[in-house]
C-alpha cells in the first residue's frame, strides 16, 4: 500500500515512511491511494475475533512493507497495557451503546492509537539506526497519551506543548509526573490553536524538522488515524447480528481524527448509516455540515478541553474525499481559508455530506444535564465529552442502533462530573496517589522562537 500526500505534491510513499514522516512534505497529510474493501464473507469471519486479531486484520490490509510476525507482535504488545480484557468494551446504558474507549494507561481514547504508534516507532528507529524527537501539540489527553507511549523509549525524545492553565489538573499531573529524562513538558502561555500552530511552524521549517529528525504524534500521524478504525468494527459487531444493520456512530469531535477513521472504517464498507459528529460550543464542524459555513470563530474555554478546537487538523484528509480527490481543489481551499478565513463548498458537495454525516452542537448546560439525566436513570458515570456524543445521539439518532464513541474516563474531568451530579467520580487505582508526585514542566510564552530553540537545545 502505498500513501499519498492531500496537496498531491510528494512521489507516494510505503507504510513505514508515512509513520515517520507524520505531516507530508508538502505541507499535506498522508493518505491510502486506496481503501480496502471488505466484503460480507470477510466480515462475517472477522465478527468472532478478539480485539488483537481484529487489530492485525484491520490494520495489515493497510501495511505491506513490515513483516506480519513484526506487525502482529507490535499489536498485541500495544494492547497488552490495557486494563479491561475486551480492550474497547460495549455496554448497553438507557437505549444507547456505549464504547468504552478509556481503559489505557491514561484513560483516554487516544491510548488506543498511542500506544501502537509508540511501538512502531520504537521498531522502526532500530530498524534504521536513527533518532527521533517528538514534537507535539495537545488540549490535554494527547500528550499524555503521547508521552505514555514514548516514556523510556530509546532513541526517541518527546516534546509536548499544552495550553498552560486550560487542561484539567489531572490532565496536566498526568504529563507532568513523567520524569523519565527523554520527556520533555512545555506549558505555553496560550490557547491550544497557539501550540498546534507553533508545532505546525516547526514541521513546515523542512531545515529544522530535517536536521532535528521531528516526528509527529499529534492527530495528523496517519498510523493513529489506522489504530482508531478497528473499534469501529469492534463495536460493530458487538451491536449487531447481521451484515445489513446499519449502525451510527456518535463520535465527541475536535481534531477530526477520530471521527475520520470512522469515515474510513465506512469506506471499507463496514455499514455505518451515519457519523454523527458531536461538537461542543467550539462548533465549526457542526456549522459545516447543517449550513455549510466552514468559518473560523475563537476558541471557547467548556468542560470538554480536548474538543476546545476551531481548525480541526484532519478535515483536510475529509477535504481531499469530498472534493473527488482533487489536490488542486484541497491547495484552492486552504489558500482560500488562509486568505479569507472561511471555506466554501457548493451545494452538490454539502449534499454529499450530510449522506455520510449528521451534526449537533452541545452546549455546556446540556452537557452536564446529561451527564446528570444519565447519571440519575442508569448509575452510569459520563464524562463531559462523552456526554457530548450521548446528547447529540439522543436528540439525532432516536430510533436507530447507536453507538456513543466514550472517549475519555469520567475521573480525569472529575470537576464537570461533580458540577453536574454533585459528586466526584472515584479515581480508579492508577490515578491514586498523583496529586502527590514530584513534576517537571517548563512554562514558555506562546513564541515561535523560544520554543525552536529550547527543542533545539534538548534534542537528540
Ligand atoms: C482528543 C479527544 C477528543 C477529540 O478527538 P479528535 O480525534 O480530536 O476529534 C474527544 N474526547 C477526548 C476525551 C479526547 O481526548
Amino acid at each position: 500500500m502505498k500513501y499519498i500526500s492531500t496537496r498531491g505534491n510528494i512521489a507516494p510513499v510505503g507504510f513505514k515512511d508515512a509513520v515517520m514522516m507524520g505531516l507530508a512534505t508538502d505541507g499535506g497529510l498522508l493518505l491510502p491511494e486506496r481503501f480496502p474493501v471488505i466484503d460480507d464473507g470477510t466480515l462475517s469471519a472477522w465478527r468472532s475475533l478478539p480485539y488483537r486479531e481484529l487489530a492485525f486484520q484491520v490494520i495489515s490490509r493497510f501495511v505491506d512493507d513490515i513483516p506480519a510476525a513484526d506487525l502482529k507482535n507490535l499489536i498485541d504488545k500495544s494492547y497488552d497495557s490495557f486494563a479491561h480484557e475486551e480492550i474497547t468494551p460495549v455496554v448497553a446504558k438507557n437505549g444507547v451503546h456505549i464504547l468504552e474507549l478509556f481503559h489505557g494507561p491514561t484513560l483516554a481514547f487516544k491510548d488506543v492509537a498511542l500506544q501502537l504508534l509508540g511501538n512502531l516507532f520504537e521498531y522502526l528507529l532500530k530498524e534504521s539506526g536513527r533518532k527521533m524527537n517528538i514534537v507535539g501539540a495537545t488540549s490535554g489527553d494527547t500528550g499524555s497519551a503521547a508521552i505514555y507511549g514514548v516514556r523510556g523509549k530509546e532513541n526517541i525524545n518527546i516534546f509536548i506543548l499544552h495550553p498552560y492553565g486550560k487542561t484539567s489538573p489531572i490532565q496536566a499531573r498526568q504529563m507532568t509526573t513523567v520524569l523519565d529524562a527523554n520527556v520533555f513538558n512545555i506549558a505555553v502561555n496560550g490557547t491550544f490553536d497557539d501550540c498546534q500552530n507553533i508545532v505546525k511552524d516547526l514541521f513546515n521549517d523542512l531545515p529544522f524538522k530535517e536536521q532535528y529528525a521531528l516526528g509527529a504524534v499529534n492527530s495528523i500521524n496517519w498510523a493513529r488515524v489506522l489504530a482508531q478504525v478497528v473499534y469501529y468494527f469492534y463495536a460493530w459487531f458487538r451491536v449487531t447480528d447481521s451484515q445489513e444493520s446499519p449502525v451510527v456512530f456518535s463520535v465527541p469531535t475536535g481534531n477530526f481524527g477520530d471521527i475520520f477513521a470512522g469515515y474510513v472504517a465506512k469506506r471499507m464498507g463496514l455499514p455505518i448509516a451515519k457519523l454523527l459528529l458531536a461538537t461542543n460550543e467550539n462548533n465549526i464542524l457542526t456549522r459545516f455540515i447543517n449550513d455549510g459555513d466552514y468559518s473560523k470563530g475563537s476558541v471557547v474555554q467548556t468542560v470538554s478541553p480536548s474538543m476546545d478546537i476551531q481548525v480541526a487538523s484532519n478535515f483536510e484528509r475529509y477535504l481531499y474525499y469530498l472534493f473527488d480527490e482533487s489536490p488542486a481543489r484541497v491547495r484552492e481551499c486552504f489558500s482560500q481559508f488562509a486568505a479569507t478565513g472561511r471555506m466554501t463548498f457548493t451545494a452538490e458537495e454539502l449534499e454529499r455530506v450530510r449522506k455520510d454525516f449528521a451534526s449537533r452542537s452541545v452546549n455546556e448546560e446540556e452537557t452536564l444535564e446529561t451527564i446528570a439525566a444519565f447519571h440519575l436513570e442508569t448509575s452510569y458515570i459520563l464524562d463531559p465529552h462523552t456526554a457530548v456524543g450521548v446528547k447529540a445521539a439522543q436528540d439525532c439518532a432516536a430510533g436507530s442502533t447507536v453507538v456513543c464513541l466514550a472517549t475519555a474516563h469520567p475521573a480525569k474531568f472529575a470537576e464537570a462530573v461533580e458540577k453536574a451530579t454533585g459528586n466526584r467520580p472515584p479515581l480508579p487505582g492508577s490515578l491514586e496517589g498523583i496529586e502527590q508526585l514530584p513534576t517537571r514542566c517548563e512554562v514558555m510564552p506562546a513564541d515561535r522562537a523560544t520554543i525552536q530553540n529550547y527543542v533545539a537545545e534538548k534534542a537528540l
